[in-house]
């Protein structure tokens, strides 16, 4: 999950004299990350990458794997899959899962956390529990250490507008949930001493990329992250739309693919398609 700068500057406007501190900052610090090299990303796996139904705007190489849409790490396992089955919709925007679901259910899965403040902890604790007060097949238990999703930190600051919030990936072929979640300590992303609530929200949106959701806002994400509009790819193809869920835009997602900086839980359609799934 991302977050506009300009949207933060514009909070931190608004809550000056409470956060001033944290908001004084801007992008031009030395330690800003390059932009990827040209052609460092090939038009074939762009193609791909399209094909997969993802944007293809700001797709960035990081070892084997790729990081689209801000927050998602496609792996090479990800790219040799082939597309088998339907995609859900729900709304006019989507909340659909990914070719991968987790399997085996009922299911536990055990998540763990190392080298974060205590508040990161606190916060995977509270999206766990969150989770499970929705009564599904597949639940979550906090372990000490070596969970089957790993949360942990890097430190990361803005580049081009945007802060990445945190990031994970999608499961396996073989049903697993994706293992880790990474969560940016960077003073400029959740300030110096962060929220709890706020932190609890995108640790749920990267706890849902893990288990299959992509993005709600998919099609545009200029719905949740502002600028330009840009669809994010053609996967929409075969998409089934829920029953019952409206024929309108979805703003108050868990699953937008930007953050509007608030505690942003499970709305009434997140709920829907996670009961579908699970
Ligand atoms: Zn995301």
């Amino acid at each position: 999950m991302k977050m506009n700068q300009f949207l933060k500057v514009s909070m931190c406007v608004a809550f000056a004299a409470l956060v001033l501190s944290a908001c004084t900052k801007n992008n031009q610090s030395a330690d800003k990350p390059a932009p990827p090299a040209a052609g460092e990303v090939s038009a074939d796996v762009l193609k791909k990458i399209s094909d997969m139904g993802f944007s293809t705007t700001d797709v960035h190489k990081q070892g084997d794997d790729y990081l689209v849409e801000g927050d998602i790490l496609l792996t090479p396992e990800n790219f040799s899959e082939v597309v088998t089955s339907p995609t859900i919709r729900i709304a006019e925007t989507e909340q659909y899962r990914t070719n991968n679901l987790v399997k085996k259910l009922p299911r536990t899965i055990s998540i763990s956390i190392s080298n974060l403040p205590t508040v990161y902890k606190t916060a995977t604790i509270n999206a766990i529990n969150r989770f499970n007060a929705l009564n599904l097949t597949l639940r979550f238990k906090f372990v000490g250490s070596a969970g089957n999703i790993q949360v942990v930190g890097f430190n990361e600051g803005p580049s081009d507008g945007f802060i990445t919030l945190g990031s994970s990936g999608f499961p396996t072929s073989a049903g697993n949930p994706y293992n880790q979640i990474r969560m940016n300590t960077n003073s400029q992303a959740y300030g110096t001493s962060p929220e709890v609530g706020y932190l609890t929200s995108v640790v749920e949106h990267e706890i849902g990329h893990c288990i299959g959701l992509r993005h709600t806002d998919y099609f545009n994400r200029a719905f949740s992250c502002g600028g330009a509009a840009s669809n994010e790819g053609s996967a929409g193809i075969g998409a089934v739309r829920i029953p019952g869920t409206p024929s309108t835009g979805d703003s108050t997602s868990f699953m937008l693919a930007c953050s509007n900086g608030s505690d942003r839980s499970y709305n009434a359609n997140d709920k829907i398609a996670l009961r579908y799934l699970y």
